[in-house]
């Protein structure tokens, strides 16, 4: 017997549900119904969850089981005859299928919000803007949790995840350095070491040394970077949140406020853009060439250049 394609939908859409049981699993404190939301922004190839694996066994039959029983309320209902009832099962087993797919076309114009990590609210303190948030509004996603590609933030937020990236990755290394360096100078100390031996060692410490330099520039550099984005960002928001209050207690001055409201904007946009854009000059800049004074001098250079963005 040939199989039906109600059949084939059935199998997609167990194999897919199973899928993202065993995927949930794996994610730390996120919600089943956020991976349906936004699935391209957490589905990754091959990170699944073994303590899920009864789960994923388990709730696709029964998912299967409810459809079949409302297809057939259904069609016991509406008189249909058998084939009737397996264009129902078909429409039925299909309709998710293209929702699941809409949904995740439509996130992968999308990125987690890298300053509340997608939960749509800060809280605690904010160690680069040094503020103390309780539980408000994101100032970055504005609540959202996450950012499209046509956001007007989506470059300096793209930038902001780069530089929190390499900075996490910086202190990792610098980590690893340390810890070699603290081995190796235990060895160099000791008594009874061969001297040619002693001499490589230390020629290998000092080769250590300047690399832990280097990371802790750059450190250095991709924390100022993450500062100044996060700065930009949270002024971009209390700007328009303060214009939008000024509309809503202010409506008699509506003529001037829209003016001063495009005005500011304006004022805002050029000055974000041209810093946002000479960050990221400044970030390829340090990919390329791996060293210590160009570092040093690039992070002078973002220091200048950034001088006057301070929180409003
Ligand atoms: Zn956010």
């Amino acid at each position: 017997m040939a199989m039906g394609i109600e059949t084939i939908f059935l199998i997609i859409n167990v194999l897919l549900i199973s899928y993202l049981l065993l995927l949930w699993g794996s994610l730390d404190k996120v919600n089943i119904w956020d991976v349906l939301k936004e699935p391209a922004l957490y589905i990754q190839p091959f990170k699944i969850s073994l303590t899920t694996i009864p789960l994923a066994i388990f709730i696709p039959w029964v998912y299967v089981s409810v459809i079949y029983f409302f297809c057939g309320i259904i069609g016991l209902f509406l008189g249909v005859s058998s084939n009737g009832f397996y264009t129902l099962l078909t429409t039925a087993f299909a309709v998710p299928l293209i929702i699941f797919a809409t949904r995740y076309y439509q996130s992968t114009f999308k990125t987690l919000c890298k300053v509340c990590n997608g939960k749509g609210k800060v809280d605690g303190y904010n160690e680069y803007l040094e503020i103390h948030f309780n539980h408000g509004d994101c100032f970055c996603c504005k609540g959202k949790g996450t950012i499209h590609a046509k956001d007007e933030i989506n470059k300096t937020h793209d930038l902001l995840l780069e530089n929190l990236l390499k900075e996490e990755e910086a202190i990792k290394k610098v980590e690893v350095l340390e810890k070699e360096q603290e081995e190796l100078s235990q060895n160099i100390e000791r008594k009874n070491i061969d001297g040619t031996v002693k001499n490589n060692l230390e020629g290998i410490l000092s080769k250590i040394n300047s690399q832990i330099e280097f990371e802790q520039a750059a450190k250095n550099f991709y924390r100022t970077a993450v500062e100044k984005l996060m700065i930009l960002l949270y002024n971009k928001h209390l700007a328009e949140y303060i214009l939008g209050k000024t509309k809503e207690f202010d409506e008699i001055e509506e003529q001037n406020i829209s003016t001063y409201a495009d005005t500011e904007s304006k004022k805002y946009q050029l000055s974000d853009t041209e810093i946002v854009d000479k960050i990221e000059a400044l970030v390829q800049e340090i990919a390329l060439r791996q060293n210590l004074s160009i570092v040093q001098e690039l992070q002078k250079e973002l220091e200048t250049s950034t001088e006057k963005l301070q929180i409003k």
